[in-house]
């Protein structure tokens, strides 16, 4: 396994790390099976979340008697002092170890959001607080909008960032990557392959690691996956002109028509979640979880119910023609 330094907290990761969040799907022994499997191969870096059910728990089964082989790092989505105090506890509790690598806000999606983190009793102080205490060692924030990390990394209150970028999402990267450099500060990249959209794991991530990023996070819930992206981590990222060739195809074929999930289309005229929508498309197309993905769409506002208003068309930076898009997902989507 190749290893690269990740910013302020000079710890070593691996170069392709484990995204936990898919281990939710899976049962508690397979899960530490694929733990132990990534620790076996040298993948030092793994990356869970508070929201993800019971992801932290099966980390914490996965490294018992591991603890010192691993970074681990965790997010939550409170904002306020008091929300963020007890996620910390309940992370620390559910993976039963007394410290935690890296602790990040979790999803930071715009300006509104940064300001109520960092304003007085908001979940900042209790990170800062934490990180006193010994509970948390560095502080991070994940968004998917490059901008609210920006202002992270000019604040300076952050160790590392988390992305999502991929080879058809590099919009604002380079500026991005340009300041994590002078700011010294570690980069996680979320997404690696579009939310499984990118056909091909090792074009995608060689892509990427040919950028100066920390980390490559790809989710796994299975030891096939854990040994190739390993496999990957593990040698120079040159791209077979194959790789090359598919990972070109894949931009042409998704680059019209593929949600980045901005949110800049929201507030949608009859509250239906646009992005949230093409998630639980995704699920059905490409991670065969169409029950699930059929169950929280039915709690959901429905397409049906869009008064063709136009007005999220227009704000779409990237010109998709969402009405179409939510009538065809819609249709995957719909149990009627
Ligand atoms: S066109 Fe439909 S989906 Fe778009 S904002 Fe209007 S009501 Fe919402
Ligand atoms: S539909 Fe467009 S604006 Fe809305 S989340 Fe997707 S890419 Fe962003």
């Amino acid at each position: 396994m190749k290893y690269r330094i990740l910013g302020k907290t000079g710890f070593e990761v691996s170069a392709v790390g484990f995204g936990a969040l898919p281990i939710q799907r899976i049962d508690e022994d397979v899960a530490v099976k694929v733990i132990h499997r990534a620790l076996d191969l040298g993948m030092n870096f793994i990356d869970t979340g508070n929201r993800y059910t019971d992801s932290e728990y099966k980390v914490g089964l996965g490294i018992k008697g591991r603890r010192d082989e691993v970074f681990i790092a965790t997010k939550s989505p409170a904002r306020d002092r008091e929300g963020m105090a007890e996620h910390i506890k309940l992370s620390l509790e559910r993976m039963g170890i007394d410290y935690i690598d890296l602790y990040q806000l979790h999803n930071v999606k715009d300006m509104e959001n940064f300001e109520k983190v960092l304003a007085p009793g908001g979940a900042l102080e209790a990170l800062k607080e934490a990180k006193k205490e010994g509970l948390i060692k560095h502080i991070g924030m994940s968004s998917h909008r490059k901008e609210t990390l920006l202002a992270a990394m000019k604040e300076g209150f952050v160790d590392t960032v988390q992305l999502a970028f991929n080879a058809v999402e590099t919009d604002g990267a380079e500026e991005l990557l340009k300041l994590a450099q002078e700011t010294n500060t570690g980069v996680i990249v979320m997404k690696p392959l579009a939310g499984g959209a990118l056909s091909s794991a090792s074009a995608a991530v060689k892509f990427l690691l040919n950028y100066p990023v920390s980390t490559v996070i790809p989710g796994v819930d299975s030891i096939e996956q854990v040994e190739e992206n390993a496999g990957i981590g593990s040698r120079e990222p040159v791209m077979t002109e194959e790789e090359k060739s598919i990972l070109a195809a894949d931009v042409e074929r998704l680059g019209k028509e593929f949600c980045r999930r901005c949110e800049y289309c929201l507030p949608c005229a009859v509250d239906i979640n646009i992005p949230q929508i093409f998630i639980w498309e995704s699920y059905v197309d490409r991670y065969g979880l169409p029950d699930f993905a059929k169950m929280r769409y039915k709690s959901s506002v429905e397409v049906e119910a869009c008064i063709d208003c136009g007005q999220c068309e227009e704000r779409c930076p990237y010109g998709l023609p969402i009405r179409d898009m939510l009538a065809r997902a819609g249709g995957k989507l719909s149990s009627k």
